[in-house]
């Protein structure tokens, strides 16, 4: 059970995380070519370790421990921080889809969102 990043990561993207995570599965850093249009970071949900070592780095508290506690709100995402790992493309519509159903959300500043997900 893989630790996921949300929403409040959208328009955030300081990579914090990605210094934090000793395995290397937070991706794209800002090293990577496909830093500048991914809209947010994703986790390889399987070679995250569940360590828990990028969550209280986030300045925006994007990341949530495990699958099961992504609010109704976010549980998209799941699928977007999964996908991305072989489908660049399909993980970016899935975040566009996102930011256009949850317009509410993206209404308030990264780092009040996550107080407001349900
Ligand atoms: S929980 Fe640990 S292994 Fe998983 S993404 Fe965060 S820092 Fe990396
Ligand atoms: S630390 Fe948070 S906001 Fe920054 S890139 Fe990672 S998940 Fe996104």
């Amino acid at each position: 059970m893989a630790f996921v990043i949300t929403d409040p990561c959208i328009e955030t993207k300081d990579t914090a995380c990605v210094d934090a995570c000793p395995v290397d599965c937070i991706h794209p850093g800002k090293s990577e070519a496909e830093f500048e249009g991914a809209t947010m970071l994703y986790i390889h949900p399987e070679e995250c370790i569940d360590c828990g070592a990028c969550e209280p780095v986030c300045p925006v508290q994007a990341i949530y421990p495990s699958e099961d506690e992504v609010p109704e709100s976010q549980k998209d995402l799941i699928e977007a921080n999964t996908v991305w790992y072989a489908d660049r493309n399909r993980a970016e519509e899935i975040v566009r889809s996102h930011m256009e159903t949850h317009k509410d959300l993206m209404g308030i500043p990264p780092q009040e969102r996550r107080a407001a997900h349900r």
